[in-house]
């Protein structure tokens, strides 16, 4: 165990190493059955087996005509038309067959009849009363696919652990649950300090500001599957801070904002210290968000961790992303998700300074074929304007200042 006064000063892969780690070793919230659409961005606690074969049937994939590939080898060829199936066509329909020299108009997705092992597109078919003339070979098993073909009946279509995207609940529709179970949003305290701060539906002061971070924070949690409880702002004074900690500390993980620097007034450490805090890291070689700090407080046999992160606007935005996430994406039952890393090639060159891993607010644009990206132009890690423009960040690791315009950088999307 170490204190607030012992330095813990990791390099950022160090530090998200940290982060990573702790998260495996957390339990889930406990599952509740919930509406498939309150579901989105929670996590599955249940696997989501298919009830049946999908596809159920053989399944048309074109519009066109149902045949014996063995008969459209040679072309052109002409069949005769026994019928015409549709999707959703009845049991009667669909029960005729496919001899040799016929076929069978079929629309996608109806089942292709018995004997027909292939589906002709109607682009290469001229239909003349009874009679199609095909101008195309097809293989067997063309434009068709079997049942059972994409899943099994039984089979785990998505595995519990998965975050619930619109391609799972696609799924979940498909194997008929209106409702499905999901970890419970994990709470997220969130306590902003500083005495600069007031609420927003407040006046500030010529000195004070509004608090911003508690909510772009709340926004954050809530986008990660988290439930935002917002304290009151706390003063920069120990016993003040002392109290809406211990009711931060309650959640299933605790956020601060601010107070964290070397400041005379920035208390956190010390009072989290004496609540008798472990201290994971007390900072991160990184910019914005150098101050940051993570530990675990064990208080009447509950363990919570908690981060402090700094009170800049958008370091407390970049360390939300690189540290917090994880650990809330293991609190809410999944494997914390790998950081969205991507490459593009930069618009203008920039330099900065070596010695810290920088995450500076970008923008990406260009093409796909061509993504390209650019510093926004900031003030600093107070920035919010600058934040709000950015929808990345260019990632500069420690040992590079120059960077040349066309050269491909490492950026983090958000
Ligand atoms: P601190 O980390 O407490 O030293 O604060 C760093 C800077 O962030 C100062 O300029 C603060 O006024 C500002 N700041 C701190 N907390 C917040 C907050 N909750 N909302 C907006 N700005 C903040
Ligand atoms: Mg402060």
């Amino acid at each position: 165990m170490s204190t607030a006064t012992q330095n813990k000063l990791l390099s950022f892969a160090e530090a998200r190493l940290t982060a990573e780690k702790y998260a495996g070793s957390l339990a889930a919230t406990d599952p509740e059955l919930t509406n498939l659409l309150d579901a989105v961005g929670l996590v599955l606690a249940e696997d989501l087996p298919a009830d049946r074969d999908f596809p159920p049937f053989p399944r048309a994939t074109r519009d066109g005509y149902a045949v014996r590939a063995a008969d459209v080898q040679a072309v052109p060829v002409q069949l005769s038309n026994v019928g015409s199936l549709k999707a959703g066509a009845s049991m009667e329909e669909s029960a005729v067959s496919v001899g040799a020299g016929e076929c069978v108009e079929i629309m996608t997705g109806a089942p292709v009849p018995a004997g027909a092992d292939a589906v002709v597109m109607v682009e290469y078919a001229q239909a003349s009363g009874h009679k199609v003339t095909v101008t195309r070979a097809v293989k067997p098993g063309e434009n068709v696919v079997a049942a059972g073909a994409e899943a099994r009946q039984g089979i785990v279509m998505v595995p519990r652990g998965t975050r619930v995207h619109h391609a799972a609940v696609a799924i979940a529709a498909a194997v008929g649950r209106p409702e499905i179970a999901v970890h419970r949003r994990p709470r997220i305290a969130i306590l902003a300090t500083g005495d600069e701060l007031v609420d927003i539906n407040l006046p500030p002061g010529p000195n004070e500001i509004r608090n911003s971070n508690s909510y772009s924070l709340a926004a954050q949690v809530n986008n990660a599957g988290g439930e935002a409880m917002l304290l009151p702002v706390a003063r920069d004074e120990a016993n003040e801070l002392a109290l809406l900690l211990g009711r931060g500390l309650n959640a299933d993980l605790l956020l601060l904002t601010g107070g964290v620097s070397m400041g005379k007034y920035d208390l956190v450490e010390e009072v989290l210290a004496s609540l008798g805090a472990e201290f994971f890291f007390t900072g991160v070689a990184i910019q914005p968000g150098k101050p940051v700090v993570f530990g675990q407080v064990k208080l009447g046999g509950k363990t919570t961790p908690f981060f402090g992160l700094p009170g800049n606007p958008v370091s407390t935005m970049v360390t939300f992303q690189l540290f917090v996430r994880p650990v809330l994406d293991a609190l809410g039952g999944s494997a914390p998700a790998p950081l969205p890393f991507a490459q593009a090639k930069l618009k203008e060159p920039f330099a900065t300074k070596t010695g810290l891993t920088r995450f500076l607010p970008a923008r990406l644009s260009g093409t796909h074929e061509d993504p390209e990206v650019e510093v926004v132009r900031w003030q600093g890690s107070g920035d919010l304007m600058a934040a709000s423009r950015a929808n990345c960040y260019i990632v500069v690791p420690p040992d590079r200042e120059k960077f040349e315009k066309r050269e491909a950088i490492s950026i983090l999307l958000f």
